[in-house]
């Protein structure tokens, strides 16, 4: 079954192409890294996926249906710096946003939400953190109360935008656990991957792109060396024979 079906999206800002006729079609239960040089259109690939942008032409499908259709089962862990961390709200509410559509909007949770917004904040190591205005947790905390509201959400598909940046360890193994353990049960999960080096560890499927789309499909045969030529520009490097962007090249 296709979860995701991306089909000739051309996605412009102010005329200028920052996407052009992309076309993928993602397996259910898939777990894909999608890979390209910085400007390469990742972070506007998933919000004109999701309709946070406006498309010039082509469509989206999930699970066969127009997005519209699907929003319930479509879970999304933004980009860390894309979020205005001022904003004047605890971590519990953060993650009860993820329960809106169940929720209705304007309305209160009620106990048992709230109880599995804790709970969902407890699987993430966050439990003590549940009244913590966000603004005042770190960058790996931050990112953990963004895991726990995609949890608390339930999807069947997820995307989840460069979640490893600017995290520490600790919390890079428990997106790493939180990836396998949707994986496991079944769901479709997306990532904006920067680290070329745990690409094939964490990946099944990779798209690689860059503006277009090099290549999509299962990670050992669209990561190989002339792809990722392709799509950084000979601007890649080597290190233990792992390709590495060096710092600043991009
Ligand atoms: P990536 O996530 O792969 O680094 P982005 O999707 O953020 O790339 O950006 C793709 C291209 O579109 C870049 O050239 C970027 O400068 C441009 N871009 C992104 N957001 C905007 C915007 N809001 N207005 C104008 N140009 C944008
Ligand atoms: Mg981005």
């Amino acid at each position: 079954m296709i979860a995701l079906s991306v089909n000739n999206l051309t996605v412009t800002y102010d005329k200028q192409p920052a996407l052009e006729n992309v076309s993928f079609a993602v397996p259910e239960g898939s777990l894909t890294g999608i890979i390209g040089p910085n400007g390469a259109g990742k972070s506007t690939l998933i919000k004109s996926i999701l309709q946070l942008l406006p498309t010039l032409s082509g469509s989206v499908e999930v699970f066969d249906e127009p997005y519209k259709k699907q929003k319930k089962i479509i879970g999304y862990v933004p980009q860390r710096s894309e979020v205005d961390w001022d904003f004047p709200t605890n971590a519990l509410d953060v993650v009860l946003m993820g329960r809106y559509r169940h929720i209705g909007w304007f309305k209160r949770a009620n106990k048992k939400e709230i109880e599995w917004g804790k709970t969902c904040l407890a699987k993430v190591g966050m439990a003590d953190y549940a009244n913590r205005q966000i603004s005042q947790l770190s960058g790996g905390q931050q990112q953990r109360v963004f895991l726990a509201r995609a949890l608390a959400q339930d999807a069947r598909i997820y995307f989840m935008d460069e979640p490893f940046a600017g995290v520490d360890a600790a919390t890079e193994k428990a997106i790493i656990q939180l990836m396998k353990d949707w994986k496991s049960e079944g769901k479709t999960v997306l990532v904006v991957h920067h680290d070329l080096q745990t690409v094939e560890d964490y990946f099944d499927h990779v798209l690689l792109l860059n503006k277009t789309p090099i290549q999509y499909g299962e990670t050992q045969k669209v990561f190989t060396l002339s792809n990722l030529e392709r799509a950084y520009g000979g601007k890649i490097a080597f290190l233990d024979k792992s390709p590495v962007v060096p710092q600043g090249a991009e």
